[in-house]
């Protein structure tokens, strides 16, 4: 049962990192970052404009890295757009906790269910920079700072 989690867990990171989803740029955009890992090398931009409301209207990644890096960019992508940037905000709390902390405790959310296939990189302390490596960007970019390492 476990190993069938697992091999389905893997399948979904493979599936979004040969075709991640809201791959491009956008061009204008409001908000911009670069986010880089020098560990793995992974490197990205994240790209989205805010609307109304501080809503995620529109976001789009692009760059070339590890699939832990790309798939959790995509799914973070799928997952933020349309949300506000509190909502997004409070996402990447749970969804660090989820992929730090062995207890975290975390909300009942569909999104973060989606998050669920990342958080064997748990384990592999130097993978958690390559998971949370767009998550940082989208924030770098929400703060106005367009660089971010995971350093
Ligand atoms: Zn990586």
């Amino acid at each position: 049962m476990m190993d069938d989690l697992k091999e389905l867990y893997q399948e979904v990171i493979l599936d979004h990192s040969k075709h991640p989803r809201n791959f491009g740029k956008l061009d204008p955009c409001s908000h911009e970052a670069h986010g880089y890992n020098p560990l793995c090398g992974d490197t990205l931009n994240v790209f989205l404009n805010l609307g109304p409301d501080n809503v995620i209207q529109e976001i789009l990644f692009d760059g070339k890295g590890c699939a832990i890096s790309m798939a959790s960019a995509s799914l973070m992508s799928e997952i933020v757009k349309g949300k506000t940037t509190a909502q997004a905000n409070l996402l990447f709390d749970n969804f660090h906790d989820l992929v730090t902390k062995d207890d975290a405790i975390l909300l009942e959310d569909d999104d973060l269910d989606r998050l669920v296939v990342l958080a064997g990189v748990k384990q592999f302390p130097m993978r958690v920079k390559c998971a949370t490596l767009s998550w940082h960007a989208l924030q770098s970019a929400l703060n106005g700072n367009n660089d971010t390492t995971t350093e």
